[in-house]
């Protein structure tokens, strides 16, 4: 070779290369294993082109489709090799495409940018330096290919100041690309079994080209006599179920796939798979997760993807926050393979697909609920916290679910909104009767059910939440059956007054509490107190924002009580036939209403016992 010759297969990368290249190695990306992602993904994009020929019938004799990629660890050697057979290159390319990298571009982007929170993260997939990663972790990288024009195979090195050499007395018999990482001192992990297996399993699991593992050195497990020596197994799944068309999909699969990908062995819920196209064009399957609310992390993980190749997996933009306890993988090939935090808050395109996806998940609500309402109202108790959290976050959510809503009836049943409405019509329109506890508010719930009158169970804290917005969305009224006396429940009867009964139960009760006569329907109750829902949802209100710490007063009810006499009870009847007010009696009658409402105080409980005990021993005189 001439003199002059060789010179021309020798330059430095660029005039700019001694301030790209300990950018690059520093801190181009925060996650230095990303190299091995931008590596494969150049081999299997190779594989893709040359298949697109072939389909275009420009090239032929591609090894019966044996497409692959090897990832081969060398320690002795310090190697790592990432190896393809897809359409190469010739000289002429590796000067355009590996030697001429887009760096004016770049490096006003790292000007720009420097300093910013992870704002270098996407200039790779931007100007196409993803191949120059491999800087991050080698001190030198050697480059083979054979093109699929039939050119001989060339060689490229390169040294970790950007000095590189045009090899063209290279040999490679196949078509394809050998990227040989002579990897630095600090970065030997990546020459480990072990963590190779963990960054291609994160980034590689579902690339498009089967990928193999293989250390160098390592020996392989003789066969058992009679076995068949087993083939190497590639480390990835080629065909992911999300590229599939649902109808091609069974449940078993989609279920296979969560456990696989989310390592979670417990069922999900339902899944949700999404094939958006023009304007938008995406696919994912979405998982509702068994999750314990009360132990589990309530957020879930959206994988995202990039035409197979593993993107991020916290990307919170693409999902309101009220879905965020959602799991699933999601393809996207109009997203860079590289994207920036401020890229994915700003982007449009994000938010329509988080509004697609919401969308879907809606859809999804109804139509389990309109298909599948038995299985629905199974579900319901563990997913009604998000639903009900979603529609009350989102007016648009709850419009599309609010025909799935469902209440539980005290005895089990369960309705939807418009069911309890319609059938209340004749006896309480518009309104809604609930109870957030039916064991100790069981009289109450006994004397509406006796009257035929349904009660909705409220009793978890979005239960309670939800009140409102319902209340404002479908212009009804959800009391409480502790809140008011329903007309349902007063019965006839006479008239009765009794100011000396009146006094002793004010006596105890203190300044605040109203004392009065009604004629209940219900005789054996002698007494109920109720609280209005105003006031007990300003006081529920209170305690949510009350500061923590702060001790809550003793009882934690409003102070504006009620308590309501049933002038149609023997009971008060006989009490007030007294001449003198027998004080046990009242307290005994005022103590069995208020533990409806709260838990007694230390010294309530003890005058209550101590009553009682004297009540068993009268009896037993
Ligand atoms: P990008 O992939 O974003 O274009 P890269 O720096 O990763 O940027 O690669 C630059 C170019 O080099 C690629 O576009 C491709 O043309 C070529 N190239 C890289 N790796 C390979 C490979 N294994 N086989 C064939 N061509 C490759």
């Amino acid at each position: 070779m001439s003199e002059e010759n060789n010179k021309e297969m020798k330059g430095g990368i660029s005039v700019d290369t001694e301030h790209l290249f300990p950018i690059i190695k520093k801190w181009l990306y925060s996650e230095k294993e990303i190299f091995l992602r931008e590596i494969v993904s150049n081999a299997s994009d190779a594989v893709t082109k040359l298949k697109r020929l072939a389909s275009l019938g420009e090239a032929k004799d591609i090894n019966n489709g044996d497409f692959r990629i090897t990832v081969r660890a060398d320690k002795e050697a310090g190697t790592l090799t990432v190896s393809d057979n897809g359409i190469g290159m010739n000289e002429d390319e590796i000067r355009r495409y590996i030697c001429q990298i887009a760096l004016s571009g770049a490096l006003d982007f790292i000007n720009k940018y420097e300093g910013e929170n992870g704002g270098a993260d996407g200039i790779i997939g931007h100007f196409g330096l993803g191949f120059y990663s491999a800087f991050m972790v080698s001190d030198k990288v050697e480059l083979i290919s054979k093109s699929w024009d039939g050119s001989p195979a060339v060689g490229w090195e390169c040294n970790d100041d950007g000095e590189y050499e045009i090899l063209p007395d290279t040999e490679r018999e196949e078509r394809g690309t050998d990227v040989i990482m002579y990897i630095n001192e600090d970065e030997k992990e990546f020459l480990e079994e072990r963590r190779l297996s963990e960054v291609l399993n994160k980034y590689c699991a579902f690339v498009p080209v089967p990928i193999f593992l293989e250390i160098a050195g390592k020996e392989e497990p003789e066969p058992k006599e009679g076995e068949e020596k087993k083939e190497p197994e590639p480390i990835n799944d080629t065909h992911p179920l999300w590229q599939k068309q649902p109808s091609e999909c069974t449940d078993e699969e989609y279920e296979t796939f969560y456990h696989k990908v989310f390592t979670d062995f417990r069922e999900p819920f339902f899944h949700i798979h999404i094939n958006a196209d023009y304007p938008l064009n995406f696919k994912g399957i979405l998982y509702f997760p068994r999750i314990n609310t009360k132990t589990d992390a309530l957020e879930g993980q959206i994988k995202l993807y990039y035409n197979q190749i593993f993107v991020s997996d916290s990307i919170k933009e693409l999902l309101p926050d009220y879905l965020l306890m959602l799991r699933g993988v999601i393809d996207c090939p109009e997203l860079p393979l590289n994207v920036s935090r401020s890229y994915m808050q700003n982007s449009e395109y994000i938010k329509k697909m988080a509004a697609h996806i919401t969308k879907k998940v809606a859809d999804k609500i109804n139509s389990l609920f309109n298909t599948e309402r038995e299985k629905y109202e199974k579900l319901w108790d563990d997913i009604k916290l998000f639903v009900e959290f979603a529609a009350i976050r989102d007016r648009k959510f709850y419009d599309r679910v609010k025909d799935a809503l469902l209440f539980k009836l005290t005895d089990g049943r369960m309705q939807t909104v418009s069911e309890y409405l319609e059938a209340a019509k004749e006896k309480h329109e518009k309104t809604v009767y609930y109870v957030d506890d039916a064991v100790s508010k069981a009289q109450y719930v006994k004397m509406f059910t006796n009257e035929g009158i349904d009660v909705v169970l409220m009793d978890t804290f979005m239960d309670t939440q939800i009140v409102t917005t319902l209340e404002m969305n479908e212009g009804i009224k959800m009391i409480r059956v502790d809140a008011e006396l329903a007309d349902a429940l007063k019965g006839d009867g006479e008239q009765y007054e009794n100011e000396k009964l009146v006094e002793a139960f004010k006596k105890l009760g203190g300044e605040h509490l109203t004392v009065k006569f009604e004629n209940l329907r219900d005789e054996k109750t002698p007494a109920i107190l109720s609280i209005s829902e105003q006031s007990r949802r300003f006081n529920d209100m209170m305690k949510i924002y009350r500061m923590a710490g702060e001790d809550a007063p003793a009882g934690d009810l409003p102070t504006e009580q009620t308590l309501i006499l049933n002038a149609n009870s023997p009971l008060i009847k006989a009490l007030g036939a007294k001449e003198e007010v027998n004080e046990r009696a009242v307290r005994q009658i005022y103590y069995l209403a208020l533990i409806s409402q709260r838990p007694l105080t230390a010294d309530e409980m003890t005058a209550f016992m101590d009553d009682s005990y004297g009540m068993i021993g009268d009896e037993l005189k």
